[in-house]
Order: structure tokens, then C-alpha cells, then sequence
């Protein structure tokens, strides 16, 4: 393999990025009109290579160019996330709401003439054939006359994400966002967990008609979209878009039906004795979050006290996590605490020219936030160990099977529940088991 550019790029980047913490990770907007210049070059090299060496050094300076752009795209979305009230990287995030569909258009070029190589044989025993079959799904969800949909799909979840984001909800004399919402949820009393259901709720139906509104939207363009694209309707194009290359809806329908078959009489059994449990004759809506008459396992310590366990714990674990967590800390790669105007959930995003896994969480007091602290540390913990990999498609695997690292780290880490946990340690490891 010949990966003299790219392996120079990453190193140089990567030198750069050992003295540099996240808030210093420059953010350039890339235009349109030039990149696309930069990147036709790229492609006619590409395509026009001669041999098998020469192609790989092409198709090598084609992820750069992407891993560049979509460093550009991550910075404004995790940034945009952190704090929706930032009106600098809000407009960023406009601006790449439209032209996401054209680096889009970009890629199912590239992909097209990867399909088309002469020397595909040779690439697939250089990158393997799942490169190939990634190509062939890109295709088929792309095509140029679908943009403009793809720009009003990408405009309306970024709407939803931000209605989230507002939620300012007036409970007990104070103000919260909907995760700090979530200990209420585990109140040992019962009138204030459903005074906080209620409350929660309450802001979804005041904003209920627009809501209603971004969800009938989405529905029509993402039908639209699939329809242009030639399927009968979104189902088939969001399999394409999941990149699920070896399964379908009938084998899903099966699966929902062994679940419903199978699981859910026993999760109603579990259900059962936690009413018991918590002492109500019948278990309703406000009471499923709470778990033990004595209160639900929580971490005993402040989100910073959990991160310093956190650290001992990872550097316990192995070596290679340990290197991995002081890589997170030392560049401040995660952004944990609940706060005003923070996007809801979680995710673990990619850094590709700093090559930075980035943890996003809302902490709120509850067991979740050691959950955080092992499953998205799984799923940062996997892109950080196959960050040199060298093909942008392979840094994740798809997403069922980036669940297997995540939710491996989370049993794996079991032994050190105690130190978040103390006391309660039983009580988290039922709970968590049975979730
Ligand atoms: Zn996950």
C-alpha cells in the first residue's frame, strides 16, 4: 500500500492536534464553488490513473479532501449542538444544511468511479469489498434531483433539534431544560414524579401544532425523496441509508414479531414486580423510570467526581484506555453537563483531521450518566482504535454493529460500578441489567 500523502497529512495533523485542546480545532467554511474545483481534479486523477499504485494514491487524496470537509461539517454540527444559541456556528449550520447535498453529490461521484475502476479487484483486496458495497447503497439514496428535498429535509430536523433545545420548563420554582428534567422523573414521591411527567409533556403539547407540523413535513419529503429515487416510499430508502447490506424489512418484521412473541411477556412480568416493588397497585406512566421504594441507584458525586472515577476506571481497564481517556480529557473531547440551549441526548462523533472521537451527553444526576461514561466512551473508545484505518467509511462500522463496542464497554466497566455507585452498586447492576 502506498499511503505516503495520506499517512503525511494525518501526521501532521496529528503533531498539530497533540498540542491543541477542542476549542482550538479550526473551524474554516469550505465554498462551494472552489472545493468543487479542487475536488473534479482529484476525481479525473482518479479515474484516469494508469495503474493500480497510482489509482490508491488517488483514491488517498480523495479522503483526505473528504476527511477535511467533513472535520469542517463535525466542528459546526458538535459546536452547534453544544450550544444552540450561538449565532455564529447556528449560521454555519444553516449554510451546511444547504450545501451538505452537494458534498453529498461529491461522494456518489467518487463513488461511481470507484464502482467503474479497471483495477477493482485490486482495491478490493487492497480495502476489502465492504468499501464497494458502502458505494453501491451511496448511490442508490443519491440522486442530483433530489438536493433541493435533501436541503428542506436537513433545514427541518435542525428545526426540531433547536424546538428541543428551547424547552425552558417552569417546574418547583425554578427553570429546566428536558434533561434536567429527568431526576424529577425518579421523585420517591409520587405526586412530584407526575407533576414532572406532566410538565415534561406539557411542553410538547404547547408546541404541539409545530411539532405536528415539522413531523407532517418530514414525512412528505422523505417520501418525496424516495419516491424521485424510484421506491414505492421511505422504507426501502432508509435501509439503503443505514447501510444495511445484508438485511431487510421482512427479516425485521420477523425480528418485531419474536419481540413482541417472546420479550414483551417478560418485560410485563418485570413490570409486575416493580409495582410491587415500589408499593402501587397498578404501575402508570410516571412510575416506569422509578425503580426501588428506597429511590433509583444515582451516582454519588458531582459530574467532575464522576469523570475523575471515570478516569481511574479507564486507566485500570488497560492500557488502552487509558491512553484513549487521557487523549478525551487532555483535549477536552467531551462536553457531558446538562445545560440552557444544549441539543437533548447523546451521541459520539468523529473528528477525521484531529483525529478526535468527541462525546456529547446531557448529565443530569441520574444512573445515565454513568451510562454515558461507558457507552458512548465504547463507541469513542472503537472510532479512536480504528482512527488510522485509512478509508473514512470504515472509522465506524454501521449502526447496529457500533452498538456491539458500546454496549460491551458498558459490561466491561461492571467491575468498577462500585466506585460510582458505592452502596447502591446491587441496585445500578439490577437495573442495568434489566434495561
Ligand atoms: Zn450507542
Amino acid at each position: 500500500m502506498t499511503h505516503v500523502e495520506y499517512n503525511y497529512m494525518v501526521e501532521e495533523k496529528g503533531g498539530i492536534s497533540n498540542m491543541l485542546t477542542f476549542e482550538a480545532y479550526e473551524y474554516q467554511r469550505p465554498e462551494l464553488q472552489s472545493e468543487k474545483k479542487k475536488f473534479e481534479q482529484l476525481l479525473a486523477t482518479f479515474a484516469n490513473a494508469e495503474t493500480v499504485a497510482a489509482q490508491t494514491h488517488a483514491l488517498e487524496r480523495i479522503n483526505a479532501f473528504r476527511n477535511r470537509i467533513s472535520t469542517m461539517f463535525n466542528l459546526v454540527y458538535i459546536r452547534a449542538s453544544i450550544d444552540t444559541n450561538d449565532a455564529f456556528y447556528q449560521s454555519e449550520k444553516d449554510y451546511w444544511d444547504e450545501t451538505l447535498p452537494s458534498f453529498q453529490e461529491m461522494d456518489t461521484q467518487f463513488y461511481k468511479e470507484l464502482l467503474a475502476s479497471p483495477f477493482r479487484k485490486e482495491l478490493e483486496e487492497i480495502w476489502g469489498r465492504q468499501l464497494f458495497a458502502i458505494a453501491e447503497l451511496e448511490l442508490k439514496a443519491f440522486s442530483p434531483e433530489v438536493m433541493p428535498l435533501l436541503q428542506k429535509e436537513n433545514k427541518l430536523t435542525s428545526e426540531y433539534a433547536e424546538l428541543v433545545a428551547s424547552a425552558q420548563i417552569a417546574f418547583q420554582g425554578k427553570t429546566y431544560t428536558l434533561a434536567q428534567l429527568g431526576p424529577f422523573a425518579q421523585d420517591k414521591d409520587r405526586n412530584v414524579r407526575k407533576q414532572a411527567m406532566e410538565a415534561r409533556f406539557g411542553f410538547f403539547a404547547g408546541h404541539g401544532e409545530k411539532f405536528d407540523e415539522i413531523y407532517d413535513k418530514l414525512v412528505h419529503v422523505r417520501h418525496d425523496i424516495a419516491t424521485t429515487l424510484g421506491y414505492k416510499n421511505f422504507v426501502e430508502l432508509g435501509y439503503i441509508r443505514m447501510q444495511r447490506v445484508d438485511y431487510d424489512a421482512d427479516m425485521v418484521a420477523a425480528f418485531r414479531k419474536q419481540v413482541r412473541d417472546h420479550v414483551v411477556p417478560i418485560v410485563t412480568k418485570f413490570y409486575q414486580k416493580q409495582a410491587e416493588r415500589i408499593g402501587v397497585d397498578e404501575l402508570k406512566f410516571y412510575d416506569e423510570a422509578f425503580e426501588y421504594e428506597n429511590g433509583n441507584a444515582v451516582p454519588k458525586g458531582s459530574p467532575e467526581w464522576i469523570i475523575e472515577n471515570g478516569k481511574k476506571m479507564y486507566e485500570e481497564l488497560s492500557s488502552e484506555t487509558n491512553e484513549f481517556f487521557h487523549f478525551m480529557l487532555d483535549r477536552h473531547l467531551m462536553d457531558l453537563e446538562a445545560k440552557k440551549g444544549k441539543e437533548a441526548g447523546g451521541y459520539c462523533a468523529f473528528i477525521e483531521d484531529y483525529q478526535s472521537p468527541f462525546i456529547f451527553a446531557n448529565f443530569n444526576g441520574t444512573s445515565g450518566d454513568v451510562d454515558v461514561l461507558t457507552h458512548e466512551a465504547g463507541h469513542a473508545f472503537q472510532v479512536y482504535s480504528s482512527r488510522s484505518i485509512g478509508i473514512p467509511e470504515y472509522i465506524g462500522p454501521t449502526s447496529e454493529s457500533a452498538e456491539i463496542h458500546s454496549m460491551s464497554m458498558e459490561f466491561f466497566t461492571w467491575p468498577w460500578m462500585e466506585l460510582f455507585f458505592q452502596d447502591e452498586t446491587e441496585k445500578y447492576k439490577y437495573s442495568h441489567l434489566l434495561g
